[in-house]
């Protein structure tokens, strides 16, 4: 097992912090430096903060990530509901009306976490922060310190802290999409990595309700209705904790949502089923509408480097971001932070830790940048600049999710466990495959006619694992 005296880690949010978990159990010490104050105590900590402009906007955790978290900060699933926070099955207790039709609802072991993302933040910050070895620092991350022969970094050149630098035997770059890495490399000798762009500009405007008893139909704990080409504006209506929900209206393809309420009824009845319409004028709303607006899916291949200084890994958004509408962001920093840890434990000096972590990673996000941009490409408006539309194979997961809705709870629960565990196999799992090839050989669509676009399915007797499917228990 390597042993590190001094860990610096640029960037303190969720990637950054995951991330210095994981090194704490290696390194003597870690430093977080972040160009916010990490707040731990009073009201304004667990508020969204000027680093983060993405923190007002929904965030929910996949499953795959949030396993991933309990692995680093044991315990922290069972806070997070002490602070509010809502668990429900996202199979069954959260309808989609997607393409025209309702998708099923079946009991499953799909259960899920949702929370506003500055909680999130906050908690995972205060139990990171309180590890005896770890530290948080202001300052801005300005550059790379190279070794003489630049073969290594050996540190970080940062704004406001005592000396304009801090030095240490690894530095990671958690400092998310805008990060300047690239750049940092180059001053250094070294080439900067490939980038790769999915482009769908999309939009949101997100804001929290209170919904008194009956608002939503029996049983649901939130509700969506998809955008689609046709229609390329949606809302997830989903809870946040505390008994609150947010409204998350969004728009694909260059659409934006409005960003005042006086728009929002108009867009409201707009949509592709008047549910949400009608949902929403029983709210409350208990806070302004705010918008963000993004480009879509951007990679960096730091994997593909040709030559790289040992001793600097990159993790997070400053990796891979995808249209936020697939939730994998946050699962990315958590597998991110896990490689590292995992990597670091198994190695005997920090000489090829680098190269082996974005190596891992690079795997990783291929899966999930295909799952982001095979659904994208059901817009003829995503742009490709550097990447490749996706494969066939592909385009027939993005058909089977479309076809999801049907009375076969496996396909139901394998679609969303795909999306949840980041992880196409429960898609190929022979229960799913057949009823699957079937549909795409017969060129089934999704049958508009099936359902009221105001009601909601009941729930469908019995109970789906998808571990089960994975296991071939399910026939
Ligand atoms: C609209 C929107 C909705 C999203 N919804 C979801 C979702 O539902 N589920 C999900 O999993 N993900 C979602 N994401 C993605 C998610 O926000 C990120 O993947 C996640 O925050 C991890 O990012 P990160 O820690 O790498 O970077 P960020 O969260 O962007 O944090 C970067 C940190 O680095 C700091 N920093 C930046 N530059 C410097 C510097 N030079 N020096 C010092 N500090 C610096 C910043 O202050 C900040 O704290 C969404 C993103 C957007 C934009």
């Amino acid at each position: 097992m390597t042993t590190i005296d001094h860990a610096i880690v640029l960037g303190g949010s969720i990637a950054g912090l995951l991330s210095a978990a994981a090194l704490a159990r290696t390194a003597d010490r870690v430093t977080v430096v972040d160009r916010d104050v990490l707040l731990l105590d009073g009201p304004e900590a667990t508020l969204s903060r000027r680093g983060v402009p993405q923190g007002d906007q929904v965030h929910h955790l996949l499953s795959l990530g949030h396993q991933r978290i309990e692995d680093l900060l044991p315990g922290i699933s069972e806070e997070l509901i002490e602070l509010g926070c809502e668990r429900y099955d996202d199979v069954a207790d959260f309808s989609q009306f997607v393409a025209g039709a309702w998708r099923m609802r079946v009991r499953s072991d799909l259960i899920v976490t949702m929370f506003r993302r500055p909680v999130f933040e906050w908690a995972l910050r205060r139990r990171v922060l309180a590890l005896p070895n770890v530290e948080a620092v202001k300052g801005m991350a300005v550059g790379l310190l190279g070794s003489e022969d630049r073969s290594r970094v050996i540190g970080a050149r940062v704004r406001g802290v005592p000396g304009g630098e801090l030095r240490g035997d690894l530095v990671v770059d958690a400092t998310g999409r805008g990060s300047r890495s690239p750049y940092w490399l180059e001053d250094l000798g070294y080439a900067r990595p490939e980038e790769r762009h999915v482009r769908i500009y999309m939009g949101y405007s997100t804001y929290t309700v209170r919904l008194p008893e009956g608002a939503l139909p029996k049983g649901l704990a939130g509700i969506s209705v998809s955008a689609t080409p046709a229609n390329p504006f949606g809302v997830a209506i989903r809870p946040c904790g505390n008994g609150l929900h947010d409204v998350a209206a969004y728009g694909m393809a260059g659409n934006y949502p409005p960003e005042d309420f006086a728009a929002m009824e108009g867009f409201f009845e707009g949509l592709n089923s008047p549910i949400i319409a009608q949902v929403l004028k029983k709210a409350t709303v208990t806070s302004e509408i705010v918008p963000y607006r993004m480009p879509g899916n951007q990679r960096r291949m730091w994997e593909d480097l040709d030559r790289r200084p040992e001793a600097f890994v990159v993790v997070g958004d400053a990796v891979t971001s995808f249209n936020p509408i697939y939730g994998q962001g946050m699962t990315m920093a958590a597998l991110g932070a896990t490689v590292l840890g995992d990597t670091l434990e198994k190695a005997g000096s920090v000489t090829g830790v680098a190269g082996a972590v974005q190596a891992e990673l690079g795997t990783l996000a291929q899966v999930a940048w295909d799952l982001a941009v095979g659904s994208d490409s059901v817009y003829p408006q995503s742009e490709y600049e550097n990447a490749e539309p996706p494969s066939a194979r592909d385009k027939d997961r993005a058909r089977a999710q479309s076809a999801a809705q049907s009375a076969e709870g496996t396909v139901r629960v394998a679609v969303r466990a795909t999306a949840l565990y980041m992880d196409p196999s429960f898609l190929e799992a022979p229960a799913v495959r057949e009823v699957v090839d079937r549909w795409l050989e017969t060129g089934r669509v999704p049958d508009a006619s099936a359902g009221d676009p105001l009601d909601p399915p009941a729930v469908t007797e019995g109970y789906v694992g998808s571990a089960d499917l994975l296991l071939g228990r399910v026939v």
